[in-house]
């Protein structure tokens, strides 16, 4: 049984004491991570104080990005080994709008995947193809690719602890929602090319989220689904209550 994941992705989003604020607010109301895992992706400057303000709670700490080197001369970048000192759970690699705007490639998102891995934190790696692609009918091919890519090198034992986010880039921010069918579609495709590259076992615990205009009216017929095992949510985590129901689906 795998367990459900809801992670919010406050983009560059809120200011560092609204953010604290938020997890304040909600952290009592957080169900056990025994029943489902909690977490708050926020930018780099919100963390130590999210961190803080969570602690002893059952809500995990992301970021949305890192690079996959340990330090040097790149000026603007945070790397993995600043976010392992910081504890934080999880990162946040390849998001669209990272491939979109800042160059992000399949390549660049395989480092930061493994890179990960050697500073104690668990990758959320994001695939999903365009409405281009979509309407020429390459999604599943694109999807693959962009999961295969991301996943090379890594051993089982990691391959079993990625979580894998399929948000279709139409359906970001847009108010279109894929269909539950839809959704769980190209999540069962890449549950069977994880099957392909890392064997029965890895494909039956790596955990596959949606993400795409996910609100608290369409969750759980999402999360209903055979292959879709949590959400990354965007602007419907960014408010307590209704990130509180997204969560409460989850349970
Ligand atoms: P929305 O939930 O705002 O569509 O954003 C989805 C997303 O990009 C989460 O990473």
């Amino acid at each position: 049984m795998r367990k459900p994941i809801i992670a919010g992705n406050w983009k560059m989003n809120k200011l560092v004491a609204e953010g604290a604020r938020f997890v304040v607010d909600i952290r009592e109301s957080v169900p056990s991570d025994e029943e489902v895992e909690t977490v708050i992706c926020a930018p780099f400057v919100h963390i130590p104080f999210i961190s803080e303000a969570a602690r002893e709670f059952h809500i995990k700490i992301g970021a949305q990005n890192m690079h996959y080197e340990e330090s040097g001369a790149f000026t603007g970048e945070v790397s993995p080994k600043m976010l392992e000192d910081l504890l934080v759970d999880y990162v946040i690699i390849g998001h669209s709008e990272r491939r979109q705007y800042f160059n992000e490639t399949d390549e660049s998102v395989n480092k930061k995947t493994k890179a990960a891995f050697e500073h104690d934190l668990l990758p959320i790696v994001c695939v999903g193809e365009s409405l281009e692609q979509r309407e020429a009918d390459q999604t599943m091919t694109f999807v693959e690719s962009q999961v295969r890519q991301a996943l090379d090198g890594l051993t089982n034992e990691q391959a079993k602890q990625v979580v894998l986010a399929y948000e279709p880039i139409w359906a970001i921010g847009t108010g279109k929602t894929a269909t539950s069918e839809q959704a769980n579609e190209v999540c069962a495709h890449i549950r069977n090319v994880v099957k392909d590259q890392f064997g029965e076992e890895v494909a039956e615990a790596v955990r596959i989220q949606y993400g795409g205009s996910v609100k608290p009216e369409n969750i759980e017929e999402l999360l209903s689904m055979t292959d879709i095992d949590g959400a990354l949510v965007g602007g419907a985590s960014m408010k307590e209550d209704s990130f509180m129901k997204l969560v409460e689906a989850g349970k």
